[in-house]
């Protein structure tokens, strides 16, 4: 197993979702711990505590909304004062609308351009120079299959998370002859309240909900099964060992075959 105690891991929107999925494999390997993300944090903080009170590791979190770069500044301040900077970081938070070209609201597209693509730039920038400077470092940015393909209705995350995997590529060579590394994770369809939302906005058109959930995967995800945090989880912790120190600037599809298609 990945031991990364000694390490400081920050992962943007970990309240919720996959974002806590991969801080629980984090802290479970033995990483101090920086969340981040709206909501109640209190009860994600004690999740994180006690796993972390196993391992000796430590916990934070940071309120900062990360469409804002002068936010994301401060969290990586907060990070170097209180953790000695960031050592992994994992890109996460993302907001999703879906609606045609010619409907999207342009406020939505708006934001959906600063939290899933210029979060991304900012927090890299920033934490860069800290993990060249200790001599390791790791960014992981989830992205999804839409960072690859289109789907009908999804304009501004698709663009924004095409987007990433570019940024990924970019960064991935620019730190080539380092031992920082930088990969982006694709996922298919994970059961979180971002696609619950989904689920529940295709029920409400008067179709069962179990249905609904079945019609979602059929249309897309050959395994029928949902990709689950914890398997996202585990990915991470191998983009964080010796064993996933010579993938850089990947894309990697953890889909249910959605890319096979
Ligand atoms: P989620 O809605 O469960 O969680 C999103 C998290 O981001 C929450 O913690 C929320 O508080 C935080 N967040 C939202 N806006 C923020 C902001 N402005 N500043 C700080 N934090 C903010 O969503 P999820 O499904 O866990 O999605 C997480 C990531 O995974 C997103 O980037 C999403 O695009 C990506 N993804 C999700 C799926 C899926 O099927 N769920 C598939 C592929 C990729």
């Amino acid at each position: 197993m990945t031991t990364l105690s000694g390490k400081t891991a920050l992962v943007t929107g970990s309240t919720s979702g996959i974002g806590l999925g991969i801080a629980l494999s984090l802290a479970k390997a033995g990483a101090n711990l920086i969340l981040n993300g709206f909501g109640d944090a209190s009860r994600v903080i004690a999740e994180v505590e006690q796993l972390n009170n196993k391992s000796g590791g430590k916990v934070g979190h940071h309120p900062a909304d990360v469409s804002d770069p002068a936010q994301i500044a401060d969290m990586i301040e907060y990070a170097e004062r209180e953790f000695g900077g960031v050592d992994i970081l994992v890109n996460n938070a993302g907001i999703q609308h879906v609606a045609s070209v010619e409907d999207f609201p342009v406020e939505r597209w708006d934001s959906i351009m600063a939290i899933n693509l210029s979060s991304v730039f900012h927090s890299t920038r920033l934490s860069l120079p800290g993990m060249r400077s200790k001599g390791w470092g790791r960014i992981i940015n989830i992205a999804s299959v839409h960072g690859q393909v289109g789907s009908v209705g999804k304009a501004a995350y698709v663009a924004a998370k095409h987007g990433v995997i570019g940024l990924t590529k970019v960064v991935g060579l620019e730190t080539a002859t380092t031992n920082v590394t930088c990969n982006a994770i694709c996922p298919g369809w994970v059961l979180t309240p971002l696609v619950q939302k989904q689920i529940d906005d295709r029920a409400a058109t008067g179709i069962d909900p179990q249905q609904a959930q079945h019609d979602l995967l059929a249309e897309k995800q050959p395994s029928l099964e949902f990709v689950t945090p914890p398997q996202l989880g585990e990915l991470v912790l191998f983009l964080c060992s010796e064993a996933g120190s010579q993938v850089r600037g990947a894309a990697w599809n953890i889909d249910g075959g959605w890319l096979a298609q």
